[in-house]
């Protein structure tokens, strides 16, 4: 079994090289659009549990008794003639990603590109379907340290990740973080979620993906990670360097877990508490 997985690492190192970059230019292209797709259909409410360090006394203070507002999402990004899947939600029963692409005039067999931002179930589930690719003409991007932690990774949790990187291993490109992928998306380390998480940025546009779980605590309480943080010391220093670029710069902010509807403006971030 090992051996396998040491043979699917050397491919995709050789597939690494392949990786596409593209440089900025100053050609003049249709306006770039986010489109929010809720995957999963009903709103979410996390429980205070995912966010074990959390004295009762703050979800009072901030008026979250009963949980934190979220959802499980991804995103349709369309720029310079180009249409880029970013993530693919949970591929669950109730998974809304094919009905929301249909909606958009997007149909599976077109779709070329699509960005991941790390490889945990909620964000690559739609990406398989019967454990076939469900998106047959689709490069597939992914953060070379994500893909090869989780090749190395042992235990069931991984499994899902290594089906998805086989199945794709034709139309698969491992990125460094700072490379520019088709569509002038640039790629910045967000890693401590995962190994390799990576959030993507086209001009005003920041898909922050998993940075922010829990919007309406973290986004006052930056230092709190969620149990799903897997390196809670990296995902706190990445989460407050991006946070600070992107208000910084005047972003927009995407994220996976965001509630309704999906994104957040810097600029309430302007007076960050505590830090
Ligand atoms: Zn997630």
């Amino acid at each position: 079994m090992k051996k396998i997985h040491y043979l699917i690492a050397a491919a995709l190192l050789m597939l690494a090289s392949c990786a596409h970059k593209t440089s900025p230019t100053n050609i003049p292209h249709e306006p770039t659009t986010i489109t929010w797709i809720e995957d999963k259909p009903t709103p979410t409410l996390q429980p205070h549990s995912l966010y074990p360090n959390v004295p009762d006394s703050l979800w009072t203070a901030l008026g979250l008794p009963e949980g934190v507002p979220s959802s499980m999402s991804c995103f349709l990004l369309q720029t310079e003639g180009k249409k880029i899947l970013l993530d693919a939600g949970l591929g669950a029963p109730f998974s809304r990603l094919f009905l929301k692409l249909k909606e958009l005039g997007v149909t599976p067999d077109e779709l070329e590109l699509i960005y991941l931002t790390h490889l945990h179930p909620d964000h690559i589930g739609g990406l398989l379907k019967d454990n076939k690719v469900a998106f047959p003409r689709a490069e597939v991007y992914v953060n070379r340290v994500e893909a090869e932690a989780w090749l190395a990774m042992e235990g069931e949790k991984s499994q899902l990740a290594k089906n998805v990187l086989s199945a794709y291993q034709d139309h698969l490109h491992l990125f460094e973080a700072g490379d520019v992928l088709e569509g002038n998306i640039k790629t910045i380390a967000a890693y401590g979620h995962t190994p390799g998480h990576t959030v993507f940025q086209k001009d005003s546009i920041l898909v922050i993906a998993d940075l922010i779980h829990g919007a309406a605590l973290q986004m006052v309480h930056p230092e709190y990670c969620p149990a799903y943080d897997m390196d809670a010391e990296a995902a706190t220093e990445s989460r407050l360097r991006i946070l600070k670029y992107a208000r910084d710069n005047h972003l927009t902010m995407y994220g996976m877990h965001l509630p309704a509807p999906g994104f957040i403006e810097s600029t309430m971030l302007e007076q960050p508490n505590n830090h």
